[in-house]
């Protein structure tokens, strides 16, 4: 079976499953593809439109953003106070955000754990309890460590930095499978090598029976009497700039539903299928990042070799991840100061370019409101501790290139001219530095309907039920209770597939209970 597109039925959906999944994700696709297998009749219904791999190599990185990123991989932030003008990039795609990620894989860091279960409670939810949930997701993804000849010579230059400044640098891990290190992962693998969740868990989930429908974006949860009954909402047609056409509508009835819509659109939906839990929309985490680039003399040639290859969490403990990354050269032109001659010069040494970003661990200072259009509308502040950690990010970067050689370094500061040396990289940088200066991105929203023990505190429970409507559960970012520090698809993967589980066990279970109190009546009625 292949995704069915919703714009091609010729008429409106009307159909039934035991579960329905909202969206095709990261979180979505692991509890399609667990509860098929089981036996169970499961229906995905994905906003965005089917974009098959044999396409993503034709496609401009433009047309890439356009076709599978949502609000073309630019959604707004609105920063309160001393906070970046920063942008979420998301998948809207069948696949999900899987679709366009660096295939770089973390499992949660063990101090994540550690403030789960003591400062939260949740002590379902501890390193040993998620264990087999991540070895079961990194088998399906074909998790590997990027071996050292695919490190490109941008990487190496920050290698050799960071070991003068004794700074220990790791080999990532990545969910690949024969990657030639072309540099395109963000715009979708052209050679099928990226095993995210649209080549590994759907494909499985529709070869053991699950329905899984493209352009079908969903507007409401439907219940009845407290109970779930199914969902329903738009097909939608062909999109011209931002006018969506619509082709119809559907229903699809289910006892079971199971919202995977992502961190900044599953809460939009509850919002407005009427739930109203506290925390509903609140403790948003963008785990915001910046960047630096650095020119160094001799021709790097940073697209060649793993696009992100070696990482450090030597700064772990001050909510600092440092992560290597490379950028397109047409999008990395874009980020060059300087005007005319000056940067055409620039541009003509794209070549020359290193880059490395700073993650920050972030403290939950955003919300998602439901928003007037389709789109949510999302505020974020920034904890002023927080903002210390992208000052201090910023100078171990810098310093790091300047010691590895770097001629000149381009900070993420808008209006800042290009620095050479240590004292002009602090006279720069200073924690007074307005944080509307910073130029950052994220990539990672979590927390919008996290677990927690109790509905004052979570939408969900640990197993992702939840707590305002019986047969309601939600299966991605949004549930993860706290920033984690790291890349986040694999802990989204692996909490979808530990909550998967739980539905099929309650599923099996009240099979059972069905088959076992017939056979009672039956017993009763011959008696
Ligand atoms: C450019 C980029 C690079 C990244 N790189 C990495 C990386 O290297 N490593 C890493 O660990 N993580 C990375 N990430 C993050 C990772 O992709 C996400 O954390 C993860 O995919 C989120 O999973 P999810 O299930 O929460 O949401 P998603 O994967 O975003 O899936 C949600 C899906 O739901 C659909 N949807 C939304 N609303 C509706 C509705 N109402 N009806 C129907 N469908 C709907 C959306 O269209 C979307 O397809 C990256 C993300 C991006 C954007
Ligand atoms: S670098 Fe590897 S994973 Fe990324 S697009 Fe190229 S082949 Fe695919």
């Amino acid at each position: 079976m292949s995704v069915i597109e919703g714009h091609t039925l010729d008429r409106d959906l009307d159909a039934s499953a035991e579960v329905v999944v909202v969206g095709s994700g990261a979180g979505g696709a692991v509890v399609a593809k667990e509860l098929a297998e089981a036996g169970i009749d499961v229906v995905v219904l994905e906003e965005g439109p089917h974009v098959p791999g044999s396409v993503y190599g034709r496609l401009r990185p433009t047309e890439s953003l356009r076709r599978m990123g949502r609000e073309a991989g630019t959604t707004p932030v609105l920063g309160i106070g001393d906070t970046p003008l920063i942008t979420v990039m998301a998948g809207r795609v069948v696949g999900g955000s899987s679709v366009m990620t660096g295939g770089v894989c973390f499992r949660v860091p063990s101090s994540v754990h550690h403030r789960w279960v003591k400062e939260r409670g949740l002590t379902m939810l501890s390193e040993r309890d998620l264990l087999p949930a991540f070895e079961a997701v990194e088998r399906e993804s074909h998790v590997q460590t990027v071996p050292e000849e695919m490190r490109s010579l941008a990487a190496k230059k920050f290698v050799e930095g960071a070991a003068r400044l004794e700074i220990p640098i790791k080999p990532f891990r990545r969910n690949t499978d024969g990657c030639c290190g072309c540099g395109r992962c963000n715009f979708g693998c052209p050679h099928g090598a990226k095993m995210s969740v649209d080549v590994t868990y759907l494909p499985k989930a529709m070869s053991a029976g699950a329905r899984v429908y493209s352009d079908c974006l969903v507007d409401e949860i439907v219940t009845l009497g407290g109970s779930v009954r199914g969902v329903r909402g738009r097909r939608l047609g062909e999109r011209s700039g931002k006018r969506q056409t619509v082709r119809g509508s559907f229903f699809v009835r289910a006892k079971t539903v199971v919202i995977a819509a992502g961190t900044m659109h599953s809460p939009q939906l509850l919002l407005r299928s009427g739930f109203r839990s506290e925390a509903l929309g609140r403790h948003l985490t963008l785990h915001p990042s910046v960047r630096i680039v650095a020119r160094f003399e001799e021709e790097l040639k940073g697209w060649r070799g793993a696009l992100q290859s070696v990482y450090s969490d030597h700064y772990e403990k001050e909510g600092i991840t440092l992560n290597g990354l490379f950028v397109p050269p047409g999008a990395l032109a874009a980020t060059m100061p300087g005007v005319g001659r000056d940067f055409l010069e620039r541009v003509s040494k794209i070549g020359h370019l290193a880059i490395f970003g700073g993650l920050i661990h972030d403290e939950g200072g955003g919300r998602v409101f439901s928003g007037i259009g389709r789109e949510p509308f999302i505020v974020y502040r920034l904890h002023r501790a927080n903002k210390a950690a992208m000052i201090r990010a910023i100078h171990i970067l810098g310093e790091v290139y300047l010691a590895a050689g770097a001629r000149e370094i381009y900070l993420p500061v808008f209006g800042a001219p290009p620095v050479r040396s240590v004292s002009d990289l602090y006279r720069l940088v200073t924690p007074q530095l307005s944080a509307r200066k910073l130029e950052c991105v994220t990539f990672h929203p979590l927390g919008t309907c996290r677990m927690a023990l109790d509905a004052r505190d979570g939408v969900v429970d640990p197993w992702g039920k939840s707590f305002e409507l019986e047969g309601l559960y939600v299966a991605d970012g949004s549930v993860v209770p706290t920033s984690i520090g790291v890349n986040s698809q694999l802990t989204i993967m692996a909490m979808a597939a530990r909550i998967a589980w739980r539905i099929r066990d309650r599923l099996r279970d009240g099979r059972a209970g069905l088959v076992s109190s017939a056979v009672r009546r039956t017993r009763e009625r011959f008696a």
